[in-house]
């Protein structure tokens, strides 16, 4: 996100008549929906040059929000706001992030409420992955690799580094690697992520024998926006990332100020620090 990035234009009470409930007769019948959004986008250009195409249309985002929640039909306020949120981030890329609140003023409970709603807050994120493979064809298999990443829905590569040839690591008694590194846009969380690259990796023919063993395709997240993670199955940043210059040397081509979350350190820095 720029610095720039609390600017906000907001979308109050738009009412849309939609079919979405988890009783038949609400499908059939359909019902109110109040959607308020907040939508989280620099307008510091269009403000100082006066000029629509600058921002985001409001009137457009409104009406794209109206048409996607009668074109759809949702059991789950919950699915209707995950996936309008979803919708309308592909659809305005500029848009950093919005915050879409769904309320069902007609909610038949059956009790005097006077309205229920989900809000969600969803937005793109940038993570760093690292790819790399010694085994097979392996220029094609890198470049299949971000074939792949750039098809996968709510993924943008933003850049690619060069594709270096290195020695390999931890397990020496194996064919050279070729490495390199991609900076990704993205709306997955990070489980989700990981989960695409597996099957990436898998489509790539992978299979997991031994560490650091040989390999047609491997995939590892190695920063996602600032965040650490430190979970039985994923961990950001990427933990041995700090002792690789195959991972920082491409790295370091793409984002040399970075800093690491948890050293403190550009990546410049960490680079310069394995010699
Ligand atoms: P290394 O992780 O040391 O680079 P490797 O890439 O050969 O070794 P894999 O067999 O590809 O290891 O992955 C083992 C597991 O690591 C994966 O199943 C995944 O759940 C887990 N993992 C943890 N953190 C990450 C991450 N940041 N990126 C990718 N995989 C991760
Ligand atoms: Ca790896
Ligand atoms: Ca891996």
């Amino acid at each position: 996100m720029g610095w720039q990035g609390l600017d906000q234009i907001r979308i109050k009470n738009l009412e849309v008549f939609g079919k979405h409930g988890v009783l038949p007769e609400e499908n059939r019948l359909g019902q109110k929906f109040i959607i308020n959004a907040t939508l989280y986008v620099s307008v510091r250009e269009s403000g100082l040059k006066d000029d629509l195409t600058k921002t985001i249309h409001y009137g457009e985002a409104s009406r794209f929000i109206t048409d996607f929640m009668v074109k759809h039909t949702f059991q789950l306020i919950e699915a209707a706001a995950e996936q309008t949120a979803w919708a309308v981030l592909i659809q305005f890329p500029k848009m950093e992030k919005i915050r879409l609140e769904i309320a069902k003023p007609w909610a038949p409970i059956g009790l005097p409420l006077e309205s229920v709603s989900v809000e969600v807050t969803r937005g793109w994120h940038q993570a760093f992955v690292a790819i790399g493979s010694n085994l097979g064809e392996r220029e094609q298999l890198i470049s299949h690799g971000i074939e792949m990443l750039k098809g996968l829905e709510g993924c943008v590569v933003e850049q690619v580094s060069q594709i270096i040839a290195t020695a390999p690591y931890g397990v020496t008694e194996q064919p050279e690697f070729l490495n390199g590194m991609i900076r990704l846009r993205t709306l997955l969380d990070p489980w989700e992520l990981l989960e695409q690259l597996h099957r990436i990796e898998a489509e790539a023919g992978r299979t997991r024998q031994e560490r650091w063993g040989p390999r047609t395709l491997d995939l590892d997240i190695i920063f996602y926006d600032n965040c650490t993670i430190d979970s039985a199955d994923l961990q950001i940043p990427h933990y041995d990332m700090a002792n690789r210059a195959f991972v920082l040397q491409p790295l370091a081509e793409l984002a040399p100020y970075y800093r690491h979350p948890l050293l403190g350190k550009t990546v410049a820095q960490m680079l310069e620090e394995l010699g």
